[in-house]
């Protein structure tokens, strides 16, 4: 313990250290790790239930609590024990009566004390309010130096799992990321591969900026800004992320939401997604539980409106995915290698998720609600709805409820980002401008054999016409040039001399064969 505090030069804490060492050394007692921290829960603890508004009394300062209070060595850490036993057997309500029950273990002596020392500390303030402000700070400083302490303790719990340690590298991955890695430098790592899209752009920059901040800054309680995404398919939700996945060092799964239920047993579970990071992550808990979730058709989670038995369900499903984006402990069940059934505690406080999907229908309630406000304004003329562009801007918590999300869910996907379906001549630029675009892509399996490949702009326009007739966006260009190149891809390989394959507008709508260009 007294180590852990060796490493601190802060002021406050040099202060509190002395005044603790010399309130001991006056009634000629050992200085013992003990009674550091008892002294210094004391504090804490006064902070934490007493002069902190009731309803802030969050099973999160408990915890913290239970990190600060991790024993070294052979001292006896009271606290730490009561802590300990009642945060594994109880729930959250429950932490936080036996919380309070803590508080009265701490006489008002030991208060009285530590307000004798804080007083000192803090240059006597002889204001109340000022006090308690500066006992608090002094309380949360204290706390953070005791992060080394929550992680043993979570390494403890892993060793009695068997699970690997964490990998020591984690840390080190990520700060040299964020060396290389502004918001815009991730921007422009995605405007490489995707076309368009920039609110969505710029929202996952920031997040996945914001996520490595938290995960090397723990400290600084950075807000998590968890992101929903809106967009027709095929617009390039998924492409975005799985270009982040190809960036970034910390685990990623890509999760269809279609399908999962509340009740596990009736299909699959939301819990498996956090399973996949778990394995994603080499079974290192904690670099699992800084990974990023995407969950695609998010918009399945949302009840058919009026439609009975399955509102309830989903509402109950919805209650559960909050829980897991507030950053609850999960418990997620795994079949361990002996074959046993083994369950996975899993802390999701600093997960990323993003959250997509058509969400259709919303639009019509975003047009609706904003042409009534027009109407209502003092010069304006009925807003016409197709005049209405539905963005980030103007999409707000009361229509995803409307549309019948939960007002908390709706609250805690912070970052709404709206994507558009793709016209004419976004298409066209999919088609050739990414890097390692469809056509790119092609090209480069032709290569192999020493052939171009070479579409007319005449190919180009029929692909973007047949595809726009399917509308899925831009999922169908795959299917639509894989059909148009298949003969090719199967004889060319075969016959001598080819030099180029030329897609001509009428091969491109297969009513001729592409053309070959031949050297003997
Ligand atoms: P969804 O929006 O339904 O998640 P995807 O991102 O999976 O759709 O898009 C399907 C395919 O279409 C992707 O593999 C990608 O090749 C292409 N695509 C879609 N939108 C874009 C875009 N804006 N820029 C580049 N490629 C795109």
């Amino acid at each position: 313990m007294r180590r852990l505090f060796e490493k601190c030069n802060d002021k406050t804490y040099d202060l509190y250290l002395k005044r603790s060492m010399v309130l001991y050394q006056k009634q000629n007692q050992p200085f013992t790790n003990n009674m550091v921290i008892y002294a210094y829960l004391s504090v804490v603890i006064h902070y934490i239930f007493v002069s902190r508004d009731k309803d802030e009394q969050v099973l999160e300062s408990v915890m913290k609590l239970l990190g600060a209070s991790y024993k070294e060595g052979d001292g006896q850490a009271p606290f730490w024990t009561i802590l300990n036993r009642e945060a594994e057997e109880y729930t959250d309500d429950l932490l936080l009566v036996n919380g309070t029950r803590l508080e009265k273990v701490v006489s008002n002596e030991d208060i009285d004390e530590c307000f004798d020392f804080l007083e000192w500390a803090v240059g006597q303030e002889p204001d109340e309010e000022k006090r308690y402000l500066e006992l608090g700070e002094i309380a949360v400083n204290k706390i953070q130096f005791f992060k080394d302490g929550r992680k043993r303790l979570e390494m403890r719990r892993r060793e009695a799992r068997g699970e690997k340690e964490n990998d020591p590298r984690f840390i080190k991955k990520c700060q040299s990321f964020l060396q290389e890695y502004t918001p815009d430098r991730i921007k422009a790592y995605l405007d490489r591969y995707v076309i368009g899209q920039d609110a969505a752009k710029i929202s996952i920059s920031a997040a996945v900026y914001n996520h490595y901040q938290r995960i090397l800054h723990p400290e600084e309680d950075l807000v998590k800004s968890n992101i929903i995404l809106i967009g027709p398919t095929g617009c390039g939700k998924t492409e975005l992320i799985r270009r982040i996945e190809e960036l970034v060092n910390v685990p990623v799964v890509i999760s269809d939401f279609s399908g999962i239920v509340a009740t596990p047993w009736k299909g699959r579970n939301k819990e498996e997604a956090l399973l996949n990071l778990y394995l994603k992550a080499d079974k290192q808990l904690e670099t699992a539980e800084h990974g990023i979730v995407f969950f695609d058709e998010f918009d399945k989670m949302i009840p058919v409106r009026n439609s009975g038995m399955g509102l309830d369900i989903n509402q109950e499903l919805q209650g559960q995915m909050l829980g897991m984006m507030e950053g609850t402990m999960i418990d997620v069940p795994y079949m361990n290698g002996s074959g046993n059934d083994a369950v996975i505690r899993m802390n999701t406080r600093d997960i990323l998720f993003i959250c997509a999907g058509a969400f259709e229908g919303l639009e019509k309630i975003v047009k609706k609600d904003l042409q009534k406000e027009g109407s209502l304004g003092f010069h304006s003329s009925l807003l016409d709805q197709s005049e209405i562009e539905v963005s980030e801007d103007n999409i707000k918590v009361k229509h995803l409820m409307e549309y019948g999300m939960k007002p908390e869910l709706a609250g805690r996907l912070g970052a709404v980002s709206v994507l558009h379906g793709l016209d004419r001549e976004m298409m066209k630029k999919v088609l050739t401008e990414p890097e390692d675009s469809i056509i790119a892509r092609y090209q480069r399996e032709f290569d192999h054999e020493n052939i171009r490949l070479e579409f007319t702009e005449e190919a180009i326009d029929v692909i973007v016409d047949k595809v726009s007739k399917l509308s899925i966006g831009a999922r169908g260009l795959n299917a639509v040039i894989h059909e148009i190149l298949e003969d090719a891809l199967f004889e060319v390989p075969g016959m001598d001399g080819v030099r180029q394959v030329t897609i001509t507008g009428a091969a491109a709508a297969l009513e001729e064969a592409p053309e070959y260009t031949i050297e003997r």
